[in-house]
């Protein structure tokens, strides 16, 4: 990393370098001064901290650039610093040349401190400086190259779509951009680029992808932005399993790249297994405590709690001796995500085997339903055993929602266990007229068994839709699409949506189609999300260059901005006062 201005890096120096005379640039990140004959000059570049020894004073403060010369020697017995990078050596004596002082930083350039996030991002470029941001961004660049590389290797093409676009139909709010050449029309920013990416396949590029940024106009969370990366895909003649193939030589290479080491095969269940067994269509494999089917224990029982189409377990090891208020908040919690209620069953010891059981049902219970219970959960002395009996659906999620609750772990924690979802419902509960809603997006392709019931019982129907979960983090989703005229008009009948309708909103694509569309599948990973996993961020804000706050506000350039009136007449928009 040579230039005209230095002959190495900071933190690349040790004992190898020891009697090299080398000139590096960078940043003050601390001085002291000896008296009036020495000063320690610790100077940083991305690379790391080197210490700097001046014969005299350095006229220097915290974050000047300078350019400093000396010799790389040994540090003297007693001040070596193995907490530092390079702490066996220094440069000395120095000569150091200011190329830029600098005011006061905001704050120290130190992962130590604290420090309140909009004065983070009011001076992004100092805490960019910080290693653990350096870091973070370095991976980024890191798992973009694998990435790359990955989809190269397997043939497909890196084609840019456009930013300005139609409104697409994926359900987000979408942000507007007016049109000053035709007032009144605008253009929307791309929730992602789904109709551009199948129109290349119309066109015959037969593998695409891109790092695309996506935008959307919707309420931020820990890991939302208005604006996120994908790893955008599509692919001709190819099906799910193909996609499947694709998606995880892109994301465990990327992990390779990342941490160092190739993450073992995908796990791959259908959506059905993931609700029955974890609850959820995001499941995390780290937490073991599977959802147990009760039903048959309790098949003809005679408590009264139980008597529904199902009844769902989980067992909390060495949870027995929870406390009764924690018992009751749980039940509580378990109301409120739509239970009827929760029965506890604490397994204490004492019984001829040892495996007695403490609940307020106990006694209602029948000594087959006591011993089944114990036997189909495989709970054991000191474990909790907690049940809810509802609809499959209710039992399932309510059950989920309790087992992260009760073991859940930060996301990024070790091991990363990946998990295909597959067989998504093509619908997901009705919309505001009453037609079935598009789970995925009105051009997935239903399953080809469920296709004969998609008039019929369209909320049975099962989709080629899968999505790619990381440690109960969804990463990304995908679905074989519809390729054919006939089976999309059904669907868009079912969704309610007109012809006139569908050719007015996406027109363009369905003429497309009738000019040759291959059978096509795609996915898009969120790349945000990935690398926060890798970098063991909780926050995708993190691992972005120029992040928005919560609020969807730059605290550095201040946007959003007030429009002035000369721009807004030269858009041809006037402003409403807000409504009420
Ligand atoms: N366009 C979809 C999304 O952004 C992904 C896909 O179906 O390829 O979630």
């Amino acid at each position: 990393m040579n230039t005209s201005m230095r002959t190495a890096m900071c933190g690349d120096l040790g004992l190898a370098d020891v009697g090299r005379t080398v000139t590096v640039c960078g940043w003050v990140s601390r001085r002291r001064e000896h008296g009036e004959h020495l000063a320690f000059v610790d100077l940083r570049d991305h690379t790391g901290v080197v210490q700097c020894v001046v014969d005299g004073t350095a006229d220097v403060r915290s974050e000047y650039v300078i350019q400093v010369q000396g010799e790389v020697r040994r540090r003297p017995e007693g001040t070596r610093n193995l907490e530092l990078g390079t702490g066996e050596v220094e440069l000395g004596p120095c000569t150091v040349t200011v190329l830029n002082p600098a005011d006061p930083p905001p704050f120290a350039v130190d992962d130590r401190q604290e420090v309140d996030e909009v004065v983070r991002l009011r001076h992004r470029y100092v805490d960019l400086r910080r290693p653990r941001l350096q870091a973070n961004i370095r991976l980024r660049a890191t798992v973009n190259r694998a990435i790359r590389s990955a989809m190269d290797a397997q043939g497909f093409v890196e084609v840019e779509t456009p930013l300005l676009w139609a409104p697409t139909p994926e359900g987000a709010r979408e942000f507007v951009v007016p049109s000053r050449l035709s007032p009144g029309s605008g253009y929307a920013l791309p929730q992602s680029p789904q109709l551009a990416k199948q129109l290349l396949m119309v066109a015959g590029i037969d593998r695409y992808y891109q790092i695309a940024r996506c935008l959307r106009d919707e309420d931020l969370r820990a890991d939302r932005q208005f604006e996120f990366t994908q790893l955008d895909l599509e692919a001709s003649f190819a099906d799910q399993t193909d996609v499947l193939g694709f998606v995880s030589e892109a994301v465990l290479g990327a992990a390779e790249s990342a941490t160092g080491e190739r993450p073992q095969h995908v796990v791959t269940m259908t959506w059905a297994e993931a609700i029955d067994r974890y609850g959820t269509d995001k499941p995390d494999l780290r937490l073991g405590m599977e959802l147990v089917d009760l039903s048959p224990v309790f098949d003809a029982t005679g408590v009264k709690a139980f008597g529904a189409p199902c009844v769902k377990g989980i067992v909390l090891r060495g949870g027995a001796d929870t406390a009764r208020s924690k018992l009751d908040a749980l039940t509580e919690r378990a109301k409120r995500l739509g239970a009827k209620g929760l029965a506890w069953f604490r397994v204490v010891g004492d019984a001829p085997d040892g495996r007695a059981l403490e609940s307020p049902l106990d006694r209602f219970l029948s000594e087959t339903e006591r011993s089944g219970l114990l036997d189909a959960t495989g709970a054991t002395r000191g474990d909790l055993v907690l049940v809810v009996a509802d609809t499959h659906r209710v039992a399932c999620t309510v059950l989920g929602h309790l087992r992260v609750e009760l073991a859940g772990r930060p996301v990024g924690e070790g091991p990363h266990r990946y998990v295909w979802v597959t067989d998504f419902p093509l619908f997901d509960g009705t919309g505001e007229e009453g037609h079935p809603v598009a789970a995925h997006h009105p051009f997935t392709m239903p399953h080809p068994d469920d296709l004969d019931r998609l008039e019929s019982d369209p909320a049975s129907v099962r989709s080629q839709a899968y999505d790619l979960v990381l440690n109960g983090w969804e990463l990304g989703s995908g679905s074989v699409r519809i390729h054919r005229a006939d089976i999309q008009s059904r669907v868009f009948a079912v969704l309610g949506i007109t012809p006139e309708e569908a050719s007015s909103r996406f027109g363009f694509l369905l003429s497309a189609f009738r000019f040759g569309a291959p059978p096509h599948a795609g996915f898009a990973v969120g790349l945000d999300r990935l690398v926060a996993i890798f970098a063991g961020e909780e926050s995708i804000r993190e691992v972005i260059a120029f992040p928005k706050t919560q609020s969807g506000s730059d605290p550095m350039t201040g946007a959003p901005k007030t429009l002035t009136p000369s721009v807004l007449a030269e858009l041809g928009l006037r402003v409403l006062p807000p409504a009420d």
